[in-house]
């Protein structure tokens, strides 16, 4: 049984250009289409010699009658539910923002390991914003580039423990 991984973060921090980089190919269908709904993706993801189910969360961005916090809370919950280990991405150039603060909240007090990972540090950017991550209480923060691919040594070795 391969272990599963979840991408939890607020919109735009990079959670889709992780998921697609970690399951190897473009998927023809992207969460920014139009009129298109998708809750989570589940796809199979090569890193290094580890191969396991990683799922990508969104819908927080569409109009809703729920709240924020009520959407986020669900998501959040049935990411711990179902995932081995939770990566809580951040987004480093912007900082830590509330929405950060309260998803880390949640996911301290949760059962579930939680990776804090530090995105679109590509050529050593978004230093200030990785120092601000320690506040979320998640120790240090993964420095990585999902776009570029930068900092996946280090993800895999965060990720080994729990093959
Ligand atoms: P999501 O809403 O968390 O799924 O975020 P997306 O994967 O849709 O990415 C949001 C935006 O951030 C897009 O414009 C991406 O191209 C950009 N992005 C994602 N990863 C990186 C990265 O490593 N570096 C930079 N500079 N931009 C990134
Ligand atoms: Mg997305």
């Amino acid at each position: 049984m391969p272990f599963k991984v979840a991408i939890v973060g607020r919109p735009n921090v990079g959670k889709s250009t992780l998921f697609n980089r970690l399951v190897g190919k473009k998927l023809a269908l992207v969460d920014d289409t139009p009129g298109v709904t998708r809750d989570r993706r589940e796809g199979e993801a090569h890193l290094g010699d580890l191969t396991f189910t990683v799922v990508d969360t969104a819908g927080l961005e569409e109009a809703s009658t729920e709240s924020l916090e009520g959407r986020m809370r669900r998501q959040t919950d049935a990411a711990i539910a179902e995932a081995d280990v939770c990566l809580l991405l951040m987004d480093a150039r912007a900082g830590v923002t509330p929405l950060d603060k309260r998803f880390a909240q949640i996911l301290r007090k949760s059962p579930t390991p939680v990776v804090l990972v530090a995105n679109k540090c590509e050529g050593g950017a978004g230093e200030s914003g990785r120092m601000e991550a320690f506040e979320l209480g998640l120790g240090a923060p993964i420095p990585l580039s999902a776009e570029h691919g930068e900092g996946l040594s280090a993800l895999y070795q965060s990720l080994q423990p729990y093959a």
